[in-house]
């Protein structure tokens, strides 16, 4: 029997051990297919494909991909919003025997160069609109061949869509489809799955030892590191989430897709585990509150896995209450601290459970989550998941372990811990000790084995001699009504090392002062917490997965300094 305090917690339905399928990953849409071929498994924009349909274009892309020579490890890209194409690329890039790497499609020329020379990716996937970036940079990568894809490729061209990814100058080329014009190297989509009726040359995988995915992370801090997770990682990061959300049960149930898949989390949470799950994955290609309002309504999804800002987006709706949002049966928030207030709020606006969890790249992301259906605690991050050990230690380099309710290093290992960074032994070497991946995030655990994380280690403000973590001061700004949303940083100060500044997003029609912000933070925090400067902005820079980049602010805040 496993003693460690976190079990306690778990119902009889959560083992805290599991036995893992090793197998590859694309192998579980093959063995939902098998089971349920007729069940509907995407929805996009109005139009559904079953598993079966996913399986058979699926294979057909893999044997393409393996006729243009395609070998086993190779690296293939994508470059696509949530849609069947990024579902289907995906599996079949790793049918093929492949590596994936995901990239954003947001990603500048500059960025798309970077991650394309530093996986040495052979292939990319790209949505049509995208191709005047991908060809600018293709002779200073080793990209051999670029599959265009578009909406047209499973749809008429809705009017009036606007993409943020796309960038002005990219504007107008859409309607027209990229003609083979561009020479041999340049494939369209439906010439892949119309004639590609080659088979798939089955490869043998190694689930523990190769690569499903290069997923490149650190990008606030540095070069983007390039994670390599098998896919013994993913399967067994899903089986995971599986067991977590017993209730739900295979066949059943409809998860909402708007994390993007080109992010862990989104591959994990939404795309994988539904893929396992059976259940019919919604396909949103991009982030619009009332469009996402109007998309519950209509198609009655239970379960919406999301970020703290994506939550709260739709509930500052000014047309929350025009739409019925009741179907949401259960929501997991990740990437970011979720407020309680936000938490308590949806809750109530939806009479489904929202919890909060925690992860990152390098764990295919998911390590801890509160109990959907049993023990929770708001405002931690939960407990460890099955099979997943974690402590809390002074520093990566003593591995001393704090007591509990001390202040620490969160570390973690377990079936989902990451083989190490591409390329990268010395930085791998700074994160992985004994099979314990180092977090870089500060946290405790209680004495009843829930986890907390207080921040990032390289967030936390110094002012004057005194520590203090951003997310504090948040939590409490986070209470007041005329906040929608917020973010504390330490900007450089000449007296006191660093000063507290809280970014603010006001709700719409609210109104408050300085002053009355100073007042409200006094009655909760202690004085040296208490931003010194606040900021009115219409909104805040974030990542893909809305993660609020903080350190842009900064980075923002030194360059004025400079200047004046
Ligand atoms: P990424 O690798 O992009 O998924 O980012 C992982 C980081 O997101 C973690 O190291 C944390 O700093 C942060 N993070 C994820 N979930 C949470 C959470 N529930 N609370 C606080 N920070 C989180």
């Amino acid at each position: 029997e496993d003693t460690r305090l976190w079990y306690q917690h778990y119902p009889e339905e959560i083992a805290t051990s599991i036995d893992y399928d090793e197998k590859p990953l694309h192998e579980i849409l093959q063995d939902t297919t098998k089971k349920y071929p007729k069940l509907q498994a995407l929805h996009f924009m109005g139009k559904e494909l079953t598993f079966q349909q996913l399986w058979i274009q699926t294979e057909r892309v893999a044997g393409y991909l393996q006729s243009l020579g395609l070998k086993k490890g190779d690296r293939v890209a994508i470059m696509l919003p949530n849609s069947p194409q990024s579902v289907i690329g995906y599996y079949a890039a790793m049918m093929a025997g492949a590596t994936v790497v995901q990239t954003n499609p947001l990603y500048t020329e500059r960025e798309l160069e970077y991650q394309l020379k530093d996986s040495g990716a052979k292939m990319i996937i790209c949505l049509d609109v995208l191709f005047p970036r991908v060809k600018k940079v293709k002779e200073r990568t080793d990209l051999e061949h670029i599959i265009v894809t578009g909406i047209k490729d499973y749809l008429p061209f809705p009017k009036n869509l606007a993409y943020p990814f796309i960038q002005k100058k990219e504007y107008g080329k859409f309607e027209k489809p990229l003609h083979g014009s561009y020479g041999g190297h340049v494939h369209q989509w439906v010439h892949l799955l119309k004639e590609s009726i080659r088979n798939v040359e089955k490869v043998e995988v190694n689930p523990k030892e190769d690569i499903a995915l290069l997923q490149y992370t650190g990008g606030t801090t540095g070069y983007p590191k390039g994670v390599m997770l098998t896919h013994f990682n993913l399967v067994a990061n899903t089986q995971m989430s599986q067991q977590w959300i017993y209730k739900i049960k295979q066949g059943e149930d409809i998860t909402l897709g708007v994390l993007p898949f080109f992010h862990v989390y989104g591959m994990t949470a939404v795309m994988n585990l539904s893929i396992m799950m059976a259940t019919k994955m919604i396909l949103i290609p991009q982030f619009h509150a009332e469009d996402i309002l109007k998309i519950i309504e209509k198609e009655k999804p239970t379960l919406f896995p999301g970020a703290p800002t994506i939550y709260i987006g739709l509930l500052n709706h000014p047309k929350l209450k025009d739409y019925d949002i009741s179907s949401i049966k259960a929501c997991i928030s990740g990437s970011a601290p979720l407020p309680v207030e936000v938490q308590e709020k949806f809750e109530k606006e939806t009479g489904g459970k929202l919890v909060e969890g925690y992860g990152l790249t390098e764990s295919s992301p998911i390590t801890h989550a509160n109990l959907l259906w049993d023990k929770r605690v708001n405002g931690s991050i939960g407990l460890p998941w099955p099979d997943t050990d974690a402590k809390i230690f002074d520093s990566a380099e003593n591995m001393e372990e704090m007591e509990i309710g001390e202040v620490g290093e969160l570390a973690v290992k377990g079936p989902q811990v990451m083989k190490g960074y591409w390329n990268r032994p010395e930085e791998t070497e700074k994160v992985l000790k004994d099979g314990w991946l180092f977090t870089g995030d500060m946290g405790y655990m209680d004495e009843e084995g829930f986890f907390y994380i207080v921040d990032r280690k390289k967030d936390m403000i110094i002012a004057g001699g005194y520590n203090i973590y951003p997310r504090e001061v948040e939590e409490v700004l986070y209470e007041h009504e005329a906040i929608q949303e917020v973010t504390v940083a330490g900007i450089p100060d000449p007296y006191r090392g660093e000063t507290v500044k809280a970014y603010v997003v006001l709700k719409e029609g609210s109104n408050v002062t300085e002053e009355q912000l100073n007042k409200f933070c006094r009655k909760s925090l202690a004085a040296y917490k208490v931003p010194r400067i606040y900021e009115f902005r219409d909104e805040l820079p974030k990542t893909a997965v809305g993660k609020i980049l903080r350190r842009q602010l900064i980075e923002e805040e030194k360059a004025k300094q400079e200047n004046q």
